[in-house]
């Protein structure tokens, strides 16, 4: 009997809409890229997707920047980090996140993570105390929500301000809110691998007046400020125009119109991610070895990636089955390797952030799986993705411990 392989490619999203072909093709004809470059009457594309995005969100203001980590750098600068000042976040997350903390001078401090992916609250609240940070760079990774209300809540008590990172959750919600609706403010990526494509993009929304003006300022609006329509009145930004310093990382106007054809598109593409999502759990549900991490009922998830455990595989047989799926064309990715690999890495790999020791996320981690799913993927295609998992995991898991930790080179 011959093998299924797979032939879809992990790294594949789907087109540009036409829509936003032709809208970039007519800010490319007339070349007014920059944001604050418009004829007479005219409103800029970023001006227009900012307002369109608050009102997708529900949001009073939105900012849109260059990027998602330039957001999450904005986003702690607005609220007043400050260097030297110590800031909460999630052990398990990406770069970015650690590093838009740096960014701005302040120190990380990782808290812990549960074995549903999300931040142990005790460990939350004990580093609260024990660093004296004011604020938490909630980092929604791979699309798991916490508990917002216990949450917010919880920060409330210990005054700690939340600020998310929406890089996987756009689209996603806890009990009916939006991620990014809980904090003070909410950040989003549009970089190719996430919910809406534009290649980089970053976006900020809030309800906070005072922040949203001081952002705006950071973004690199000079005196044009009163060009944007999803902006603070005019007197918000009075007291601080000449105070906030210009970091700039301005959205500009061709990613503009590339990206808001894609905003109705966005419930579409949950639903579509929430099949694929579906059709990998139902596939591997049950394979012996094999842990899937429990969605609850109050969250909407947007099934971006999918994550499994492997809890007690030893590092060699996790490379095994690496290597066999990969050999079957299945790239999966492991949190647990030593050496950081692509876009995968862990704290211990963060150098400048001070070393710090989490237990209960390095045992997660250790056996922590990860694979993007692309919308070219159909259904049929996660089934199958799944049934190579699952038959390779049987192979692997109940065969002999392998001699040697080999780790196979995604290309
Ligand atoms: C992608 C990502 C970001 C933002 O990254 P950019 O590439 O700068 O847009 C932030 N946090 C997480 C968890 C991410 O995956």
């Amino acid at each position: 009997m011959t093998q299924e392989v797979f032939g879809g490619s992990f790294t594949q999203q789907e087109p540009i809409p036409e829509a936003g072909i032709e809208a970039a093709i007519a800010v490319l004809r007339h070349g007014r890229l920059h944001r604050y470059n418009t004829a007479a009457g005219e409103i800029a594309e970023a001006a227009l997707l900012e307002e369109e995005f608050a009102n997708l969100m529900g949001a009073k203001y939105c900012l849109a920047v260059a990027s998602g980590g330039y957001a999450l750098g904005c986003a702690l600068r607005a609220v007043g980090v400050v260097a030297g000042d110590a800031v909460l976040t999630n052990a398990f997350t990406l770069a970015p996140v650690p590093g838009s903390i740096a960014s701005v001078g302040a120190r990380p401090v990782f808290v812990e993570i549960t074995d549903q992916l999300v931040l142990d609250f005790d460990d939350l609240a004990a580093k609260a105390v024990s660093s004296g940070a004011k604020v938490l760079m909630l980092s929604h990774m791979r699309g798991h929500l916490c508990d917002m209300q216990a949450l917010v809540a919880l920060c409330a008590r210990l005054g700690v301000l939340i600020i998310e990172d929406c890089a996987h959750t756009m689209g996603a919600a806890w009990k009916g809110v939006a991620s990014g609706r809980s904090g003070v403010i909410g950040c989003y990526s549009m970089q190719t691998y996430k919910h809406i494509n534009a290649g980089e993009g970053g976006f900020l929304i809030s309800d906070d007046a005072a922040v949203m003006a001081r952002a705006v300022l950071l973004s690199g609006s000079y005196m044009l400020y009163g060009r944007h329509r999803a902006a603070p009145p005019i007197e918000a930004f009075e007291a601080v125009r000449m105070q906030v310093p210009n970091v700039s990382g301005r959205m500009d106007n061709l990613r503009a119109a590339i990206l808001r054809p894609q905003l109705g598109l966005l419930a579409d593409r949950v639903a579509r991610w929430a099949e694929r999502y579906q059709a990998l759990e139902a596939g591997l549900d049950g394979v012996p070895g094999l842990r899937l991490v429990a969605r609850p009922a109050e969250e909407t998830y947007v099934g971006s990636s999918f994550q499994f455990l492997l809890p007690g595989w030893s590092e060699a047989r996790i490379g095994a089955l690496l290597g066999r799926v990969l050999a079957r064309g299945v790239e999966l990715k492991w949190f647990g390797a030593a050496d950081p690999v692509a876009f995968t890495s862990r704290y211990q790999h963060w150098g400048y952030a001070a070393p710090q020791s989490l237990p209960q996320t390095d045992r997660i981690l250790a056996g922590l799986i990860d694979m993007r799913v692309p919308l070219t993927f159909s259904v049929a295609d996660c089934a199958q993705i799944a049934r190579i998992i699952k038959a390779e995991a049987l192979i692997v898991g109940q065969g002999p411990e392998p001699e040697a930790m080999v780790l196979p080179v995604i290309q």
